[in-house]
């Protein structure tokens, strides 16, 4: 059963619509410290800056206050977190793991942006995304006393870990130990809900992997020579997993 089954429909609107709104402001969040990484400049947890005039970003993070134009993709990073921040309190089996599984959203999607911009996973982003993390899940599974989903969690971060060191360690420079480290995080996270999510965000990573980069070189937009990172079809199947791993499981199992 899923909670959003739980939620009366008032109820669920408010938590989707306070989702969506906490979600568009920790795009603000977002911004500014995948911005920090992509200019190499300290950490910046809160106020997007310009990097031509050091004013804030606007409200759009689009324009900053001197009107410098600044990317678009800064729109998705809103709207996409706005969009998991209100369905993720649906997919998941207790209201107590919201907070955590915000976080891992949050974490999921900068470290997507920061891969995709400097083809590294920062430890300066990746530890406190994995150590809060890790902590605000097991506070709510245990207030929802569900511990042999966090007994799951422990086994499949561990397992994801270990699958990924092998096979670094095996296809020497394609994985780089970012990707090894991400992935515990990802495996716990999946793995709470259950194995079936913990394989969807493994196989999909390799799946969403294998058909884009096809893509990417069909299209041109890269060549063979290209290092295509690949955390971010980590993250990406990884929250699939989250918001869609029993009907993906369901679907391939029957
Ligand atoms: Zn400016």
């Amino acid at each position: 059963m899923t909670v959003g089954a739980e939620f009366s429909p008032v109820v669920g609107i408010a938590v989707a619509v306070s989702g969506a709104a906490i979600g568009a402001v920790s795009a603000r969040s977002i911004v500014a410290e995948a911005d920090a990484h992509r200019w190499d400049r300290p950490d910046r947890w809160w106020g997007p800056e310009c990097d031509r005039c050091d004013c804030e970003l606007d409200w759009t993070l689009l324009r900053c206050t001197d009107g410098h134009r600044h990317r678009t993709a800064n729109v998705v990073i809103a709207v996409v977190t706005a969009a998991l921040f209100a369905g993720i309190p649906f997919a998941i089996p207790s209201p107590w793991l919201i907070p955590a599984y915000w976080w891992f959203a949050y974490f999921a999607v900068l470290l997507t942006v920061t891969d995709i911009d400097t083809k590294l996973i920062p430890n300066r982003i990746l530890l406190p995304g994995t150590v809060g993390g890790v902590i605000l899940l097991v506070a709510g599974g245990v207030i929802a006393r569900d511990f042999e989903a966090l007994l799951r969690a422990g086994v499949g971060g561990a397992a994801y870990l270990a699958v990924m060191l092998l096979l670094a360690l095996i296809a020497r420079g394609a994985l780089g130990l970012g990707d090894v480290k991400l992935s515990f995080l990802l495996g716990v996270f999946t793995a709470y809900l259950g194995w079936g999510h913990l394989l969807v965000a493994g196989i999909g990573s390799f799946v969403l992997g294998g058909v884009i980069s096809i893509l990417l070189l069909v299209t041109r937009r890269a060549s063979r020579k290209d290092f295509i990172p690949f955390g971010p079809f980590m993250t990406s199947a990884a929250i699939l997993a989250v918001l869609f791993g029993d009907a993906i499981v369901t679907w391939y199992a029957g």
